[in-house]
């Protein structure tokens, strides 16, 4: 069953608001672009539930026997506070804010999104290229637009002209507004005399003297602008026209619409051929927000550190529970609906236990093949995770009915039973059994106590404290862990 050829995958495509038979480019490949964090805080639960849908979306695709390409940005510049092209830098203003480098904002951030999304058991991405890296690139496509005729240079910063695109093009065409009304409702905005008409957007920015992230230009030393980013890279590792970009739903304006216009005014045509995004996640029934409070970070859920949940959460129940819900529906996040979801995941995870022990008959009472052709007509019909967990909840019942002789299974049933079991559960929906993963915060645990343990060491030898030093390494011998000095520092292994 796990194969593109064999699944008739339909998916929700944003530009035409209609599900659509997925039909890529080129046969067995996938081209996939998502827009990625932007580095200068911690990644919100909100986050990370846009980056775990695509990731299900990744991993089915792959599972079917797609060769998938998956560009994942990291934004290190360029993105403003404001969508108006105002404001300030938002790692600029972090860094002034926590006297840092920038790039030291970006490292920091960066690192914190790996983790957490090594956590919650996403796959990395195949290219996870940053705006930073491809400052040469982004000037050579504004040079292209400015030539082609739909972008101007102002003081130092070039901006798009969304007024003449609209002309030839359709500026609007993913989001459903209209540039009448854009215009219609557009205020006379104060020091934006710059920009021929308020719809025009940045493409470079000028950099005052004040600005710490810059680069020379033809244009003089400036920035780019955050919606170029995702052309430039989409563009240069998965083509002038790929087959899927996703994002937040709230990337669809202007983030989006502005990449679609940029990509037809540079390529001379449309960049993508599905749009996908994700739904938000609300906290008690209210949008996330950090400046009201009503927020929280996936370590306050998995170390129960928080003022919202009765107890801590292992990362899989929390993606479980995300994957409980349609990736384009609002999902709203609460104490009881997240124990709720602890008590179906130990289910399931019970189930795949119990599976393993079963004893196949002569005969089969059950339809294993009804089922599993219920379970890829779910994920078939644009990734409806919430159905496939129904019939894991279905399969789940049969293994106990088996193993307490109500029903029986033929081996082959059974191995298939299994197999389709376990690869919906780990591969497509990326869970792992908690206690696995409590296994790998135990084994992280002491690697920050091995990590002190040999700082203390390296002290006492420097120190030629050599009683304490040998005393270190034999008392950990005898408790079977083994001290390796190697040229790159000190190593441990456990017996
Ligand atoms: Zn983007």
């Amino acid at each position: 069953m796990a194969s593109y050829e064999q699944n008739k995958l339909q998916l929700y495509n944003s530009l035409t608001g209609k599900k659509e038979v997925f039909k890529t480019i080129n046969p067995g490949s996938v081209g996939m672009y998502v827009c990625g964090p932007t580095v200068y805080s911690n990644v919100h639960l909100g986050n990370c539930r846009t980056f775990i849908s695509f990731d299900m979306i990744y991993r089915y695709l792959r599972h079917l026997g797609y060769k998938v390409r998956y560009v994942r940005n990291i934004t290190d510049a360029g993105h403003l506070t404001d969508d108006a092209d105002q404001g300030e830098d938002k790692i600029s203003k972090k860094a002034r804010l926590e006297q840092l480098e920038p790039m030291e904002v970006v490292q920091r951030y960066t690192i914190d999104f790996h983790n957490v999304m090594n956590k919650f058991n996403s796959l990395p991405p195949s290219i996870e290229p940053t705006a930073t890296g491809h400052i040469v690139e982004q000037i050579e496509i504004i040079k292209t637009i400015i030539d082609k005729g739909f972008a101007y240079e102002k003081d130092g910063s070039v901006y798009f002209d969304v007024i003449k695109y609209n002309k030839q093009h359709h500026y609007g065409i993913l989001s459903g507004r209209n540039i009448d009304d854009m215009i219609a409702n557009t205020r006379e905005l104060e020091g934006q005399t710059e920009k021929e008409n308020a719809q025009d957007f940045a493409l470079w920015k000028k950099a005052s003297p004040a600005h710490i992230m810059r680069w020379p230009s033809p244009w003089g030393d400036g920035f780019p602008g955050w919606h170029l980013e995702c052309t430039v890279m989409s563009s240069k590792y998965l083509g002038e026209t790929f087959d899927l970009h996703g994002g937040g739903m709230d990337l669809k304006f202007p983030h989006h619409e502005c990449e679609i216009a940029q990509g037809q005014a540079a390529h001379g045509h449309s960049p993508v051929n599905y749009w996908m995004h994700a739904n938000m996640l609300t906290l008690n029934g209210k949008k996330m927000s950090k400046s009201t409070g009503n927020s929280i970070l996936p370590e306050e859920l998995f170390s129960g550190d928080n003022d919202f949940m009765q107890k801590s959460f292992a990362p899989s129940v929390v993606r479980f529970f995300m994957m409980q819900a349609h990736y384009r529906s609002v999902l709203d996040f609460s104490n009881d609906a997240i124990l709720a979801a602890e008590k179906g995941f130990n289910r399931l995870v019970e189930a795949l236990k119990i599976v393993k022990t079963l004893q196949s008959g002569a005969s089969s009472t059950v339809d294993v093949h009804a089922w599993q052709k219920r379970a890829y007509a779910a994920m078939n019909d644009d990734f409806n995770t919430p159905i496939l967990i129904a019939e894991l909840f279905e399969a789940t019942k049969l293994i106990h009915a088996i193993a307490e002789g109500k029903q029986t299974i033929t081996e082959a049933d059974l191995s298939i039973l299994t197999t389709t079991m376990e690869a919906f559960f780990y591969d497509v929906l990326g869970l792992q059994d908690a206690s696995a993963a409590a296994g790998e915060a135990a084994s992280n645990h002491l690697d920050g106590a091995m990590k002190l343990v040999i700082d203390l060491r390296a002290t006492a030898r420097a120190n030629r404290d050599f009683a304490t030093s040998d005393k270190i390494r034999d008392d950990l011998a005898a408790a079977g862990i083994q001290l390796n000095d190697g040229p790159d520092g000190t190593s441990f292994t456990v017996q």
